[in-house]
């Protein structure tokens, strides 16, 4: 049996895996997010802690060349061009494979996941920010530099809200979880949800708000790439039962010709927070 190890590197905590031939977590271990001189340090820890491997893959978020050099990191601000693919191999005295954590998720997903079977796929993750990752034609894509899928900062509203990337209006200012929260006025999208589904008519109003938001940059991905399915995640989608069907009816509308065309398939993430390490794990098969 092959086993894969796969960390992904998280705003607050770094989440490793062993995984089987069949995609199953056998080992699983976490530890806190360090700052980014203590970076390789913990991942070192982590592999020698998650035992028995073949390979090692790291998914990183922020914008990662395909060297495995971190150009810059939203959770990690002193990570600039730091070689961490490199200096990780070094210290284990094996090679690493490295990618972008939302292209590790799609990776997951379309191996994996809700996506399996497809050729042309986006996986889109709702959290904090907007974190995605494509398939086409049958292979994960990267980009020239390896910073293919920066959908969160898609401009959807020129002038509009202030992003800390420093442009205003990026998709992931209004449909984020962090979205949902602001949408709602401070409270969080959990509770924005659970008064939804009790029937409070200005929670349904805010909500159908935010998926309007979504369906937007939905639908901008869909006419840009034309999918086959697009695969949503996130801890928002934990609510996909209410959320998905709502955005599906607004997305629905806003394809170029509509009518005429077959819908991309919106499809709610099966893998959950494990994506990003069990796609780190699958980086080898598919660099
Ligand atoms: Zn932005």
């Amino acid at each position: 049996m092959n086993l894969a190890a796969g960390i992904d590197v998280g705003g607050t905590k770094c989440l490793g895996v062993v995984i089987d031939d069949q995609g199953l977590v056998v080992r699983e271990v976490r530890k806190p997010t360090p700052t980014a001189d203590q970076l390789v340090e913990t991942l070192a820890a982590i592999v020698g802690e998650l035992g028995e491997h073949a390979t090692i893959g790291l998914g990183v978020p922020g914008l990662i060349s395909r060297e495995g050099v971190i150009r810059s990191s939203p959770n990690m601000s002193t990570a600039i061009e730091f070689p961490v693919r490199e200096k990780l191999a070094q210290a284990l005295g094996e090679p690493v494979w490295c990618d972008n954590d939302a292209t590790c998720a799609a990776l997951a997903e379309w191996q994996r996941g809700a996506g399996v079977g497809s050729r042309d796929m986006w996986m889109v993750t709702l959290g904090t920010g907007i974190g995605g990752g494509l398939v086409s034609g049958g292979a994960l894509q990267h980009g020239a530099h390896g910073h293919a899928g920066e959908v969160g900062h898609m401009v959807v509203q020129a002038d509009g809200d202030d992003c800390p990337c420093g442009q205003r209006g990026c998709w992931e200012r209004y449909a984020s979880g962090a979205g949902l929260s602001q949408l709602a006025g401070g409270i969080t999208g959990e509770e924005v949800i659970s008064r939804a589904r009790s029937g409070d008519v200005a929670a349904l109003e805010v909500l159908n708000e935010y998926c309007t938001w979504v369906a937007l940059g939905l639908a901008n991905i869909a006419n840009m790439s034309d999918p086959d399915t697009i695969v949503v995640g996130g801890g928002v989608m934990e609510n996909a039962d209410m959320l998905l069907p709502l955005i599906d009816q607004r997305f629905a509308t806003m394809l170029y010709a509509p009518s005429h065309r077959v819908h991309p398939v919106l499809k709610s993430a099966q893998l959950g927070e494990r994506a990003g390490a069990i796609g780190a794990a699958l980086l080898h098969l598919h660099d």
